[in-house]
């Protein structure tokens, strides 16, 4: 089926993370016609995976929920999720996008009451929990999915368990026989909120993620301290569930550093002295928390909670790159590497290491389907000279929410310029 959407006088914005949302409401907002499109079945991108927000420790679904008020509120905006750009053409005022659509197999009718879920028994890795741990072939990606609907994984389609998720339904919202569907959108102007990436922690090869359970990410960790994570929020450790009480935070995992990323992922350090605070607040005085850093970097008003971390007698710093990591029999991760400070080697023991793992742009190495004009790092530019294209948010840099948003705002007035442009022209 391909169905046509749009006019040139409409904003085609892709990404349905916090950049992509506030890119599409600053342009509703300002009268413009917006189609939203999230390969995922949900909006929120990443931040909805947060535990909490650095500096104010805020829960992420604050900001998202404002959003999707807002959202749900304009008309202005149409929203598909599971839907991908696969081919772009024509030039700035004028293009055509076709769109794939995967199908979701719930329709509209979905009160997202949860009955398929409890009748199917077949599980699959919850990508949502960065795949720690499995949930239900019928889902609700999280509490703050958007839109709050279920999905049916295509594992169990045409299998009993699909029957069952069927049968369960007393709104008739499961349909097995959605199939993929196109749509073409007409847009002058596209803007580009792909988001990011964790760089591939295997890769750092000396750290052990691929050898070691008890070597994870600070996006596992964010789940890990997560009520709504694999282990109900509690900080335990993959292994073998002990309480991580111990926890060694590694900065520049992948970022800086000439093998892997080039650039500073910009958030890391704020994010693993944010993630200290989950440890503190979960285990009191018996936590203990070490940041292996090369220099911490907070900018602006982050300095504030960099000075409030430090007073944590909690936390301890080790200015320091760390070699390499192993793992002993008890489960235990042992760092080794040398302090900067006075040059100690240390063999260091602890509970868990937490990598904080480099941001990259998920559009690199990716197929996306246009002339998009990246830097080195595949970061894509926010604006190009006569080129209806605009990155928003992490597409175009490292940056935290705010800064992402602030980045999104400019992004949908450089693509209104246009739109206004196109309805000059045309008048
Ligand atoms: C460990 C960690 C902790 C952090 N903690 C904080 C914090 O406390 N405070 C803070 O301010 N920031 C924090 N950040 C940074 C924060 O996650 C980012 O600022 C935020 O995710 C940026 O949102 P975005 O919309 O630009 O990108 P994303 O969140 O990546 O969203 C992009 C969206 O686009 C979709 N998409 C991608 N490609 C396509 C495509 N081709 N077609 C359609 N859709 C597509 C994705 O599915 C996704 O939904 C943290 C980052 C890390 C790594």
């Amino acid at each position: 089926m391909t169905e046509v959407v749009a006019t040139n006088q409409t904003i085609l914005v892709v990404g349905g993370g916090i950049s992509g949302m506030t890119a599409a409401i600053e342009a509703a907002e300002c009268g413009k016609q917006v189609v939203l499109l999230e390969k995922s079945p949900t909006l929120g991108g990443r931040t909805a995976l947060l535990y909490r927000y650095f500096p104010k420790l805020c829960h992420p679904t604050c900001g998202l929920e404002i959003n999707l008020g807002r959202i749900k509120a304009n008309r202005n905006i149409r929203v598909v999720t599971l839907a991908e750009v696969s081919r772009i053409e024509g030039g700035r005022g004028d293009y055509t996008a076709t769109v794939k659509v995967s199908p979701r197999y719930v329709n509209e009718h979905c009160t997202a009451c949860g009955a398929c879920g409890e009748a199917v028994s077949d599980v699959v890795p919850n990508p949502y929990n960065y795949n720690m741990n499995q949930m239900k072939a019928a889902y609700l990606p999280h509490v703050m999915a958007y839109p709050q609907r279920y999905v049916i994984d295509p594992s169990i389609v045409g299998t009993a368990e699909g029957v069952k998720a069927k049968a369960a339904c007393n709104y008739g919202a499961v349909d097995l026989d959605m199939q993929e569907a196109t749509l073409t959108i007409k847009a002058g102007a596209v803007v580009w909120a792909t988001g990011w990436q964790p760089y591939d922690a295997a890769k750092i090869q000396p750290y052990g993620y691929d050898r070691f359970a008890n070597v994870i990410t600070s996006l596992e960790f964010e789940r890990l301290a997560d009520p709504h994570g694999p282990t109900g929020g509690r900080i335990l450790r993959p292994s073998d569930g002990k309480e991580a009480k111990n926890v060694a935070f590694i900065q520049c995992a992948g970022s800086r550093d000439e093998n892997h990323l080039r650039h500073c992922s910009r958030i890391c350090c704020m994010a693993s002295l944010k993630q200290t605070q989950y440890v503190s607040e979960a285990w009191g005085a018996a936590a203990k928390s070490t940041v292996y850093y090369i220099d911490i970097r907070a900018i602006d008003r982050f300095e504030d909670f960099y000075q409030k971390v430090q007073k944590d007698p909690t936390v301890n710093f080790t200015k320091s790159k760390v070699a390499k990591i192993t793992q002993d029999k008890s489960g235990d991760v042992i760092l080794h590497g040398v302090d900067t400070e006075g040059y100690h080697r240390y063999e260091n023991a602890h509970d868990l290491a937490v990598l904080a793992i480099g941001m990259q742009p998920s559009v690199a190495g990716a197929d996306i389907p246009a002339e998009i004009i990246a830097d080195s790092s595949g970061f894509i530019e926010a604006s190009v000279a006569d080129s209806g294209f605009f990155g928003a948010g992490c597409a175009t840099n490292a940056l935290d929410v705010n800064r992402a948003v602030q980045s999104s705002t400019a992004a949908a007035l450089r693509a209104i310029q246009v739109i206004n442009r196109v309805a000059k022209a045309e008048a």
